[in-house]
């Protein structure tokens, strides 16, 4: 097995259960990089045949050297991005699964929207001022919080009122699409020049979706009660079949457009955030150029993976297989960035 010869490592957060898992069930051994105090799933399921502490994210770049001595292939998920930032993921020397080049254009809301529209995906209006405001908009935050204090406005007024706690914090401002959020799973493969839809997800926010079980007539009397996005887990979805063609085109056509940003573009996991309007328009919100938490439902694959491997095949167990292919076929460096 020419695969023990290397090591899967990642962050023990996010979907580390997945991806160690996937790694276990292809051969390789695995190593969990934990900040102190997070290391329990870890050992409780079986996860990690290695643990390494550290106090902070930020000292990931520091136990480089004992990956590189253990041959370890690190899998950059949410976590890694959000909490050490492209740049130092992008100095990493460690071997590291994925294109990092592509980090940048998901990382920067203005990169990414000219990659979505480059590809010809229908993208949420952006007001460059609040003056221009002329419909419900949600205004983001940038940075690790995620969708913490996000607000609606419905016009300048409303913003500058809602916007006085934040002050500081950078923001844009967004059309705010009613619809159905929905999370679409993708998996390229450059081996094989492949796109396959891996599973879709709906995720659970606190508190918006909880403002539901609360009637109009009481949310009214309540004194502040301001949706946030703050996500607290992923619920499987099956798509409407009829939706299928365009899910697949779309994922391959940010693909065919990521070729020439950052070539050799992006590869393995990724993720489009979109959502679903009633006149069927599909409108996407983000990109995700790696493993989202919204495949942790699917450790024992999706309805999708189970037609296309009739065998359990989660993305992380995709990822691994992908690794191993590489090894097999003596081309490892096609999928390291
Ligand atoms: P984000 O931090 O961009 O992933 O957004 C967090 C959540 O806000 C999403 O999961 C959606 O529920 C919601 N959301 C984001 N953008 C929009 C939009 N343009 N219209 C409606 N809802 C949105």
């Amino acid at each position: 097995m020419a695969q023990l010869k290397y090591k899967i490592a990642t962050i023990g957060s996010h979907s580390g259960l997945q991806i160690f898992k996937g790694a276990h069930d292809e051969g390789f051994k695995t190593i969990a990089i934990c900040r102190k105090g997070s290391e329990r799933p870890y050992k409780m399921f079986n996860a990690a045949d290695e643990i390494i502490s550290i106090d902070s994210y930020k000292d990931f770049p520091k136990i480089q050297n004992e990956l590189i001595k253990n041959n370890a292939i690190v899998i950059p998920h949410g976590s890694f991005v959000t909490y050490m930032g492209y740049e130092k993921v992008e100095k990493l020397k460690v071997l590291y699964y994925g294109n990092k080049k592509i980090l940048k254009w998901e990382s920067d809301r203005h990169l990414e929207r000219q990659w979505l529209k480059n590809a010809g995906l229908k993208v949420p209006m952006l007001f460059a001022k609040p003056k221009d405001i002329d419909g419900l908009v949600i205004v983001k935050f940038m940075g690790a919080e995620g969708g913490k204090g996000y607000f609606l406005a419905k016009n300048e007024k409303d913003f500058n009122r809602k916007i006085k706690p934040y002050k500081l914090r950078k923001y844009v401002i967004q059309e705010y699409i009613i619809g159905v959020p929905l999370f679409i799973h993708y998996f390229y493969s450059s081996l094989t020049n492949e796109i396959e839809i891996m599973g879709c997800d709906i995720r659970y926010e606190s508190n918006v979706d909880s403002l539901g079980r609360i009637s109009a007539r009481d949310q009214i009397v309540l004194p502040k009660i301001d949706p946030s996005y703050v996500i607290v887990g992923n619920i499987p979805v099956v798509v409407r079949e009829s939706f299928l063609p365009r899910l697949i085109e779309m994922g391959e056509k940010v693909v065919e457009v990521s070729k020439k940003l950052a070539p050799p573009g992006l590869f393995g996991p990724f993720c489009l955030e979109t959502i679903l309007t009633p006149e069927e328009e599909i409108f996407v919100f983000e990109i995700s150029a790696r493993i989202v938490a919204g495949t942790n439902p699917f450790i024992e694959g999706s309805p999708y993976t189970w037609l296309k491997y009739n065998k359990p095949m989660s993305t992380g167990r995709r990822i691994a297989l992908e690794i191993k292919n590489a090894i097999k076929m003596n081309q490892l460096k096609r999928v390291l960035g």
